[in-house]
């Protein structure tokens, strides 16, 4: 049997990085995957929802030629061909992460992975039945979407994410159950497109966790589409019949559509995995970890959606940085503190560290910085005026808590205060870098000046009394 210092199983953005990070220490490694590597990022969830955001961004800019003066006509959509771009876009990524995971030369065993005993793996494939032995292992099974009974989900009618992305025609409606950031990714795509969404949510707010004026800012965008949206509502029955969906509400209305997704999470991906005979403690479906990544079993550690924690792929491959560390004699522990997500909403949304309402939970000290988009050159002149960037600080130390950007590019916005946060920038320090104008950053600025009531560019204040001269 071929023995390894390090198998990881699972190769999505947790698994592949972990892999990938063992064999540049000079480990043998191996990686085991059922499916396409890359795991559900790749294949079925960050790239090909990204590529559809993109589309869905370009054609909505189209439409909107007419303020630059061009004039167009309405643009049509060809979505089998939008569809197979995606897919494409995919499958040079897939191939991209194989050419790297040879070129590093991890060996990967197609097939499921199973713990067998300590330190060995059992590597099914269809009927072929294989073993290999590792030093250390790393648990990188990822999540699946969950699947509520009773939300009966057919893959024709009633989808989950995974067969959404699979469709090729645009559904002229689409109820959405959920609305996290992936019910409300899908429902800004195919509201873009031209279906008719309705977003059904039983907590009071969208994309719970977020903003509140941030969450606002999408809504109103999505009311533009016609989106209808009920909050603190859920489905009571929800049945598919001749090529339609019909859904009753807890309000007591009724939604019908030609397909429904089902967004309301996604649970940790342990079956078959022999967690309990290998002793690995499971709370709440997930596999419990500490801080240092490692499971109740020795010499087994688990990182990303699997363990149930921040389920963002840039979070896996974080942790799979401290794992991989620690499985090969370091002593590295996880630290949270400052994680950017994206809704890659139009507009998008972008955050790191706390909200305004968190800090108010946490009964901090702090003082908001504000800049609109309204007032930035650059937003002026891309014709994308919509938006905000809200920078928190602590009152006295003028540490950054966190921010939240709404509006055109906050993606690649919120990079700039997630860098001065994991550097421990000051609010006053990020305000005193020179920024190039005209440029979108420019309000990163401009709000960490207002943080300090010192914009120029806002009127924060009243002008100090002037002394007359004349006296
Ligand atoms: C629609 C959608 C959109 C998303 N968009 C974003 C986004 O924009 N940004 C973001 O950060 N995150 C996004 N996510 C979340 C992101 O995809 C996950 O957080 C990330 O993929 C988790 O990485 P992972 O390595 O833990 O697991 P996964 O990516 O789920 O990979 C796990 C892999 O393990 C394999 N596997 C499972 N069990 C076994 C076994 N027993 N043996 C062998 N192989 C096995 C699976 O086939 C899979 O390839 C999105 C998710 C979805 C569904």
């Amino acid at each position: 049997m071929i023995e390894f210092d390090l198998a990881v199983i699972g190769a999505g953005p947790g698994g592949y990085v972990a892999a990938i990070r063992g064999a540049q220490q000079g480990a043998t490694v191996c990686i085991v995957e059922s499916d396409q590597v890359g795991g559900t990022c790749l294949n079925r969830g960050c790239i090909p929802t990204k590529a559809l955001c993109s589309s869905a961004h370009l054609f909505q800019r189209i439409r909107e030629a007419e303020v630059h003066g061009i004039a167009v006509a309405e643009p049509t959509l060809d979505y089998a061909r939008t569809a197979q771009r995606k897919d494409q876009i995919v499958s040079t990524l897939v191939g991209g992460v194989e050419q790297l995971l040879k070129g590093n030369g991890v060996d990967v065993f197609r097939g499921r992975g199973t713990l067998e005993g300590p330190g060995k793996i059992r590597i099914r494939r269809k009927d072929v039945v294989g073993h290999i032995r590792a030093k250390q292992i790393i648990l990188a099974t990822g999540s699946v979407s969950a699947r509520p009974k009773a939300l009966p989900i057919d893959g024709k009618n009633i989808l989950t994410s995974d067969e959404i992305l699979a469709i090729k025609e645009i559904p002229e409606s689409l109820l959405i159950i959920g609305g996290g950031y992936i019910g409300c990714e899908f429902a800004s795509i195919f509201a873009t497109f031209g279906s008719e969404v309705t977003i059904v949510e039983q907590l009071p707010q969208l994309l719970t966790r977020t903003d509140r004026q941030a969450v606002r800012e999408v809504e109103r965008a999505f009311k533009e589409k016609g989106v209808k949206i009920f909050t603190g509502t859920s489905v009571a029955s929800l049945e598919a019949s001749d090529g339609s969906v019909t859904a009753r509400l807890s309000s007591g209305e009724t939604v019908k559509a030609e397909k429904a997704l089902v967004a309301v999470g996604r649970v940790p991906n342990i079956e078959g995995l022999g967690l309990e005979e290998a002793g690995i403690k499971v709370e709440q479906g997930a596999v419990v970890v500490d801080d240092r990544l490692r499971t109740s079993a020795e010499n087994i550690y688990a990182i990303g959606d699997v363990t149930g924690g921040i389920q963002l792929a840039h979070v896996a491959s974080y942790q799979a940085g401290v794992a991989v560390e620690n499985a090969l004699g370091g002593d590295a522990r996880v630290d949270y503190a400052v994680v950017p997500s994206v809704i890659f909403t139009l507009p998008e949304v972008a955050q790191v560290g706390l909200t305004e309402e968190q800090c108010k939970e946490k009964g901090l000290d702090f003082q908001i910085g504000r800049f609109a988009y309204q007032a930035s050159g650059k937003a002026l002149c891309d014709a994308e005026s919509r938006g905000t960037v809200k920078l928190l600080a602590a009152a006295e130390s003028k540490k950054i808590l966190g921010a939240t950007i709404v509006g055109e590019e906050a993606s690649t916005l919120i990079a700039e205060v997630t860098a001065a946060m994991h550097a421990d920038v000051s609010v006053a320090e990020l305000g005193e870098a020179i920024h190039a104008h005209p440029t979108l950053p420019e309000m990163i600025k401009e709000a960490a000046e207002d943080a300090l009531g010192i914009a120029v560019h806002k009127v924060t204040r009243k002008p100090r009394e002037r002394k007359s001269t004349t006296q």
